[in-house]
């Protein structure tokens, strides 16, 4: 309605990226973005912007003041990098130490939990990086909170890992039970916390229904998208009729570059390709 009575027209400028992180529509899917680089903008922020945390330590502009989300997108270097997101430990740990020393108040960062072969050890790694770059620094005043946002792992349709296995888990407090505390660490100078809003298991499992189901699952498909009970059930409500419903098994298991529902899919980039080549 403000649009239309101000007659201003808000124009995504940049998307896309040039990172090619293995699961990401961002940068499979688009073409349009700036040189070697992601940032997103929300509409309406001014000075807010989502920056990929390689292009915070590489250029100094970034204002870290306005910065109020990035990403890690897995726990430990070894999951990041299966990924092709080519953070450290040691990068991590300058960036906290940033944080830390402009006396940020508080930051968002996503983060996949879920990811192929993860195991507590990789929970473990983010949590020690945290806890030593806290140590690292003076204290301070007021404490900066970092709120780890998990989201299940969800290989998008037309990326490299589309036909990869998925775990069948419900991942929310998955930190906080781990450690059996919340937040999951407070220092001198800064609290790690985990944020309440990861998906549970239903939302997750539609999710990849929409991902990865056939032809033969759509009268399944209409019957809970119109279903006022389902929209209304618990989640675990949810779970026993997805779960009766659809082959939870089989959509969240592996897939080949032949029997992937999505193969018929086309974007610039040829990740068919990629995939034959992962099923040698
Ligand atoms: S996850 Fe982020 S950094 Fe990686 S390709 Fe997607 S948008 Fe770029």
């Amino acid at each position: 309605m403000m649009l239309l009575q101000t007659r201003t027209l808000i124009q995504e400028g940049y998307i896309g990226c040039n990172h090619k992180c293995l699961f990401c529509g961002y940068t499979f899917h688009r073409t349009q973005k700036r040189k070697g680089t992601f940032a997103y903008k929300n509409v309406g922020s001014k000075n807010n912007e989502e920056h990929a945390i390689i292009e915070i330590l590489k250029n100094k502009n970034i204002n870290l003041q306005h910065l109020r989300n990035t990403a890690i997108d897995g726990s430990s270097q070894r999951l990041r990098f299966n990924v092709n997101k080519k953070i450290t430990n040691d990068m991590l740990n300058e960036f906290f130490m940033k944080l830390f020393e402009i006396k940020q108040k508080a930051i968002k960062l996503y983060n996949l939990v879920g990811l192929p072969t993860e195991t507590d050890d990789d929970y473990n790694e983010i949590v020690n990086v945290f806890i030593n770059a806290d140590k690292k620094t003076k204290k301070t005043e007021k404490k900066i909170w970092i709120q780890l946002h998990n989201t299940p792992f969800k290989p998008l349709p037309l990326t490299p890992l589309a036909n990869t296995e998925i775990k069948y888990k419900d991942y929310r407090n998955v930190f906080t039970n781990l450690f059996n505390r919340r937040p999951i660490y407070e220092g001198k100078t800064g609290i790690l916390m985990e944020t309440l809003y990861c998906e549970s298991l239903p939302t997750h499992t539609t999710d990849i229904i929409i991902h990865r189901a056939t032809e033969q699952d759509a009268q399944n498909i209409r019957k809970i998208a119109t279903s006022n009970k389902f929209l209304n059930a618990t989640a675990q409500q949810k779970k026993e009729i997805l779960e009766k419903l659809f082959d939870v098994k089989k959509l969240f298991g592996n897939y080949n570059a032949d029997n992937l529902p999505t193969k018929y899919l086309r974007t610039y980039c040829k990740v068919e390709k990629i995939w034959r080549k992962n099923d040698k």
